[in-house]
């Protein structure tokens, strides 16, 4: 069995919304209890992140913005730039906190303390751009993290792929003209969803053309066309570009018991995705994956393929 590193700090608790919000505390004391309850949790290497400075911060996000969070974080504000993005007095802190979760499940990886890492982490971050948070994302996590595997690991092409139900459009804009981190994003059709990127022909610019990749999935569609698509869009991507490290950003909004969209996977499909990248890693990357936590919002589903999901990583 693969030791499979859980990352996790009770302090990301404290992000909390001043008002009823489907992005709370309780998607991961839900999570927790779960995997507790059926045994999965003591099978994996735990890490508590520590706060870090904003230097690694700095190679996705300019510094004016972080300033910007902070103060707003300071002064009481509720709202980052747009209503859904709420803040507390916490949230600059614990967004810099969530960032460190997923830079300790890559450092675990690269380092061979792990085989791979989940990160539960919150608040989440795909939707997060370089100078502005949206989307109940204030710092991308994926980014931040795939930009530290190459500062700080000589890890020089990374693969992110994206099943949450929305468009990672914050990952895809900061990669957009680097042909080095390759971004894969399946999601419900943006004509029907936010954000509203995420159409076929958005496929990078420069020399990044071509390592963007989206496939919007029409509302309804359930495990058979995700399976098709990770085969006939995914695999021949992964072959062209071969990743030396993956990064998932793990969303579970997809499923169909989630209120948020209308995409109509199960928990079998959720198994597939991540068997799908499990089996990517091991052909290109050594097996090494960091999968980060992004939606879900339905706590039965949510805490379900959580466990599918983690149960899939520690298997060879
Ligand atoms: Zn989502």
């Amino acid at each position: 069995m693969k030791n499979v590193a859980y990352v996790y700090h009770p302090d990301y608790l404290l992000h909390a919304p001043p008002f009823e919000h489907p992005e709370s505390p309780g998607r991961l004391i839900a999570i927790n209890d779960h995997l507790q309850r059926v045994g999965l949790l003591e099978t994996l290497s735990p890490i508590a992140p520590e706060y870090p400075g904003d230097g690694v911060i700095l190679r996705v996000h300019d510094p004016e913005y972080l300033r910007r969070l902070e103060m707003s974080c300071r002064r009481g504000d509720i709202f980052l730039d747009t209503e859904d993005t709420y803040l507390n007095k916490h949230s600059y802190l614990i967004a810099l906190l969530s960032a460190a979760g997923a830079i300790a499940g890559a450092e675990a990886v690269a380092t061979g303390n792990a085989d791979r890492a989940f990160c539960a982490v919150r608040p989440p971050g795909h939707h997060a751009g370089r100078s502005e948070g949206m989307g109940f994302c204030l710092l991308n996590n994926a980014a931040i993290t795939a930009r530290f595997l190459q500062a700080n690991h000589g890890v020089s092409k990374v693969m992110i792929i994206d099943w949450d139900v929305h468009h990672g459009n914050g990952t895809q804009a900061i990669f957009w003209e680097d042909p080095s981190v390759f971004f894969f994003s399946i999601h419900e059709n943006p004509a029907f969803l936010y954000p509203g990127t995420g159409r076929r022909w958005e496929t990078g610019k420069g020399e990044g053309e071509g390592t963007t990749l989206n496939a919007p999935m029409a509302p309804g569609a359930g495990d058979e066309e995700y399976r098709q698509t990770f085969e006939q869009m995914l695999a021949p991507a992964a072959e062209s570009f071969r990743p030396e490290f993956l990064v998932i950003s793990s969303g579970f909004d997809a499923h169909r018991d989630d209120p948020m969209a209308d995409i109509q996977l199960t928990g079998e499909g959720f198994r597939f995705l991540s068997r799908f990248a499990v089996e990517l890693a091991n052909r290109y990357c050594g097996g090494k994956i960091v999968s980060l936590l992004e939606g879900g919002y339905e706590t039965e589903s949510l805490t379900h393929c959580t466990e599918i999901h983690i149960r899939e990583l520690q298997k060879d």
